[in-house]
């Protein structure tokens, strides 16, 4: 039973070959055997999880029919949750109990999802292996030497090890789309804008947005339904009307235009991930989509210009965590200055210090106009690319990442750490939606394909990726999980 969508679940749910009660019992015996092996999640909710899923059968024998009722979910540890620790993965928060919840957690209670637990995360959603948290590095469930990708890592290997059965991320250069294309699961990340960030412990408050990580495409689309729409405790969060993100799933492809950016498929790209990503495209063409080659000239300055902003806009955010007001304080300050330091030195890890020295320095009086406005300007000339490119096509399609997940501890330099998102960012630093869907996996090992949507096409791309793996099978692959419990 854990095995199944979400979709699937809210089916067995509605005809009651399973409670609620039975299958929460049944995914928190699953993390008793693998998480400690996993390391995906940070904090287990055990006894509240039981007594929401108890609540949740009441209610549908009560004739409440919410799709999501009674379907457990794990939250990324970036979204607060009253009475429960909001650690963001780092030591700076490890004791923080939120006193409220997000948004995004909000309307999951209540939609009556089940919260099993917060999941592991790269420190302050920084960094692309989830090698960087503060409890300690995430395992790829595919292979336990490998990382899942990151910072949404605890969230991917969860899904794809069956720890829950849908879960939330982030992606603010990549976060949701990188870590579904290494561990074999769809992830979906939706335009700037369309989910609260309200309640959502900031990194880069420009780029940072909420989605769904999960089995496929249509639970994506229930995800959404709970996910997207206006909040007024937002002000970046678009006064649109969010659709019904499952009624259109069933959309024809015929007629649809995809564009392949050469960009995409260039230098750097693994050879077998390009045939995985090239013999998926093919099945589009027979679903009546027609295919061209097109250009995102600006492509290459968008991992230069990400790590100015997303590091200008992270010095300012994490500016607040002083060891006054909350989370970590150093032990016995002598002063004010010597708690602020020592706090901040001793709560802060390598890669969240590397960003606020850049951030700092990016803004610093004398080199604003040279760095932050010039990537401010670089980012306009990448929306206009992908302006362009949608008068012609619906959808952009390429891989996800440029090879498999990597193993542990393999990329020490940042900076090949920093282009692990090359495909990933532009989408971000332009506002637009983007979905990974597993393909063909190489060498055992999964493979993302990534499509991208104009602003606010998040009902186009959950069609596409659903039509995708209504005719195909490859996000249907479970992964064996060696010295462990088997699957
Ligand atoms: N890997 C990118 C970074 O480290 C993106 C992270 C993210 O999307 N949260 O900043």
């Amino acid at each position: 039973m854990i095995e199944k969508t979400a979709a699937e679940l809210s089916a067995s749910l509605a005809a009651r070959e399973v409670s609620s009660e039975e299958l929460t019992r049944a995914y928190l015996d699953r993390i008793s055997s693998l998480n400690e092996q996993l390391n995906a999640y940070i904090t287990v909710c055990a006894e509240s999880a039981l007594e929401q899923a108890r609540s949740a059968d009441e209610k549908r024998a009560a004739g409440d029919s919410s799709p999501l009722l009674g379907v457990p979910i794990a939250h990324k540890d970036i979204f607060c949750t009253n009475g429960v620790t909001t650690t963001c993965g780092s030591r700076m928060l490890h004791n923080f109990v939120a006193p409220y919840d997000a948004t995004v957690v909000e309307n999951f209670n209540k939609a009556g999802a089940v919260l099993l637990g917060k999941t592991n995360m790269d420190e302050f959603a920084m960094g692309s292996s989830n090698e960087t948290s503060y409890f300690g590095p995430v395992r790829n469930p595919w292979d336990t030497k490998r990382v899942p990708g990151g910072s949404s890592g605890g969230s991917a290997a969860a899904v794809a090890a069956d720890l829950c059965a849908m879960a939330t991320g982030t992606d603010t250069g990549g976060s949701i789309r990188q870590p579904a294309a290494f561990s074999g699961i769809t992830g979906f990340k939706p335009s700037y804008g369309r989910v609260s960030r309200w309640g959502m412990i900031a990194f880069a408050s420009s780029l940072d947005q909420a989605g769904p990580i999960c089995k496929s495409a249509e639970d994506a689309a229930l995800m959404m339904n709970v996910m997207a729409g206006h909040d007024p405790k937002d002000s970046t969060c678009a006064n649109i009307p969010a659709d019904d993100y499952t009624a259109g799933l069933e959309n024809s492809l015929s007629g649809l235009r995809i564009g392949i950016p050469k960009q995409h498929f260039a230098e750097g790209l693994s050879a077998d991930v390009e045939q995985s990503i090239r013999d998926a495209l093919s099945e589009f063409e027979k679903l009546g989509a027609t295919i061209k080659e097109i250009e995102l000239p600006n492509n290459h300055l968008s991992v230069s210009a990400y790590y100015v902003v997303a590091p200008a806009e992270a010095s300012a955010n994490l500016s607040r965590y002083d060891g006054v007001r909350y989370g970590y304080r150093c032990e016995d300050p002598v002063d004010l200055e010597d708690m602020y330091k020592r706090t901040r030195s001793e709560g802060f890890g390598d890669e969240v210090k590397r960003r606020i020295m850049v951030g700092t320095y990016a803004l610093s009086a004398g080199f604003y106009d040279a760095y932050y406005r010039k990537a401010q300007k670089v980012r306009r000339l990448i929306k206009n690319d992908f302006d362009l490119a949608f008068k012609d096509v619906d959808v952009v399609i390429g891989p996800t990442s440029p090879h498999t997940a990597f193993e542990l501890g393999a990329k020490s330099d940042p900076v090949a750490m920093y282009l692990e998102d090359i495909y990933t960012i532009a989408v971000n630093l332009a506002g637009l939606p983007g979905i990974s869907i597993p393909v063909a996996p190489v060498a055992g090992l999964p493979v993302g394909m990534h499509i991208v949507g104009d602003v606010f096409a998040e009902s186009k791309l959950l069609n596409v990726a659903h039509q995708f793996q209504k005719h195909t099978d490859w996000h249907k692959l479970k992964p064996v999980i060696t010295g462990g419990e088997a699957s």
